[in-house]
């Protein structure tokens, strides 16, 4: 008898330019990831495994920002296949500290930092995943808050809005 299919809501986790540490802000959720990973199907998250499991996805997570063709292309194929898409830390929803390139010429950089600046296939900017695909919510953070990333995924999984007050606009 063949086994039951899994209905439990597929979780993925994506890495574009970034540190990782937001990545291993989930991580650090010893405690909770044990439930997270009863009420959810972990269906990408290479930090975690190798085991991928095809899409579509209930949840993505996205980290890091977008400095190359190839993730512009990569970040459209993540957004074809996800319900939600929640972007994750300063590099996902504002660029990161990469985006200091967006201030000089790329080519002045290349030029400095690599011997041959002819094999770097790299875009003159980095920017947010919202520059490049619509985003559900964004989680905002160097690295992001543990306890605000649980809140985003139990919010998303029951269906309502994180309930996560909205720093990216000053008041003061
Ligand atoms: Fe690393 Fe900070 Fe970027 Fe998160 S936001 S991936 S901690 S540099």
């Amino acid at each position: 008898m063949s086994a039951p299919p899994n209905t439990k809501p597929k979780l993925a986790v994506w890495k574009f330019a970034s540190c990782d540490g937001c990545q291993l802000t989930l991580l650090d959720c010893e405690d909770e990831l044990l439930a997270l990973s009863e009420a959810v199907e972990i269906s990408h998250f290479l930090e975690l495994s190798n085991t991928i499991t095809a899409g579509p996805y209930d949840l993505s997570l996205v980290e890091g920002s977008i400095t190359t063709a190839a993730d512009r292309d990569r970040i459209r194929a993540v957004r074809a296949q996800s319900r939600f898409l929640v972007t994750i830390g300063a590099c996902a929803t504002a660029g990161g500290i990469q985006a200091l390139r967006n201030f000089a010429d790329i080519d002045d950089f290349l030029s400095v930092v690599y011997a041959r600046p002819e094999y770097i296939d790299t875009l003159a900017t980095s920017t947010a995943i919202s520059a490049h695909v619509p985003v559900d919510f964004e989680l905002r953070g160097c690295p992001i808050d543990r306890r605000q990333l649980l809140e985003v995924i139990t919010a998303y999984l029951a269906g309502r809005r994180p309930n996560i007050p909205d720093t990216s606009v000053c008041t003061e």
